[in-house]
C-alpha cells in the first residue's frame, strides 16, 4: 500500500493526521495543532517531514505548522485566506493535484464550518482528510458558511468511493452519537456503531478513521433526505 496513514492525538481532542509515502519515504502531516506531539511521533518512525497541510485557519489546526516547518524545512500548503497568509507558502484551491512522492490525490474545497475550509482526498488508499466538516456521526459546526454550503460539501464527500477512509479533526464521535441516536433511533448500523464507539473510547482508543460507507449508514447529516439535512444543519447552528 503506497500511502501508510496515521493519527497524532493532541491538545484535548484534535487528531494530527500523518502520511507517508512507501515508494519515497515522502511525509506529510495534516492539521498539526501542536508541534511536540508530532515531533515525537515522526522521531519514532524515522520519518522527515516534506509537507504540512492545513485544513483551516483555526488554532488548534495551525499552531504546531510554523514550528515544524523551520525544524525539517518543510513547505507549509492551505486555503487562500487573508488569516493564513503569513504562514502558508502555497495556498490550493478546489481542484487543486496533490502529490506526495508518487501517492496522488486532490483538493475539495468544503466551506462550512469556516468559508476557506479545504478538505484533502488522496486516492492509494482512498482517505479523506476532511478537518472540521464531517465527524464521524456528526459535522462541524457552522461559523462562517450556510447550512446550503455545507450541504453542497457534503455531496462532494459523498461522490467519492464509499471505502474511502475519514480522516476528521476531532474525537468527537461519542459525543455525536446522542444526538444521531436522538433522530435516526431504530437504525440497527447506528446502534452497533455506538456500541464500537463505547468501547473504543473505554480503552483510550481512537474512533477514526471511519469510513464514508460507514458515515452513510450512521451519521444523520449524510443520511437524512436533503430538506431534513438542512434542517439539521440550521438546529445544529443552534443547539451545539
Ligand atoms: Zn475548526
Amino acid at each position: 500500500m503506497p500511502l501508510i496513514i496515521d493519527t497524532v492525538p493532541l491538545l484535548s481532542d484534535n487528531y494530527a493526521w500523518i502520511l507517508h509515502d512507501t515508494a519515497t519515504g515522502n511525509t506529510a502531516v495534516v492539521d498539526p495543532g501542536e508541534a511536540d506531539s508530532v515531533h515525537a511521533f515522526l522521531n519514532t518512525q524515522g520519518y522527515r517531514l516534506n509537507d504540512i497541510f492545513l485544513t483551516h485557519h483555526h488554532a488548534d489546526h495551525i499552531n504546531g505548522a510554523s514550528a515544524l516547518r523551520q525544524h525539517y524545512g518543510a513547505r507549509i500548503l492551505g486555503p487562500r485566506d487573508q488569516r493564513l497568509q503569513s504562514l502558508v507558502d502555497e495556498n490550493l484551491q478546489e481542484g487543486d493535484l496533490l502529490s506526495l512522492g508518487e501517492s496522488h490525490g486532490h483538493v475539495l474545497a468544503t466551506p462550512g464550518h469556516t468559508l476557506s475550509h479545504l478538505c484533502y482526498y488522496f486516492s492509494n488508499p482512498s482517505a479523506l482528510f476532511c478537518g472540521d466538516t464531517l465527524f464521524s456521526l456528526g459535522c462541524g459546526r457552522l461559523f462562517e458558511g450556510t447550512a446550503e454550503q455545507l450541504f453542497e460539501s457534503f455531496l462532494k464527500i459523498i461522490a467519492l468511493p464509499p471505502q474511502t477512509w475519514i480522516c476528521c479533526g476531532h474525537e468527537y464521535t461519542l459525543a455525536n452519537a446522542d444526538f444521531a441516536f436522538h433522530v435516526d433511533p431504530t437504525n440497527h448500523a447506528l446502534k452497533e456503531r455506538i456500541t464500537q464507539v463505547r468501547s473504543l473510547r473505554s480503552k483510550g482508543q481512537p474512533t477514526l478513521p471511519s469510513t464514508l460507507e460507514q458515515e452513510l449508514a450512521t451519521n444523520p447529516f449524510l443520511r437524512a433526505p436533503n430538506a431534513q439535512i438542512l434542517k439539521h444543519l440550521r438546529q445544529e447552528k443552534d443547539t451545539f
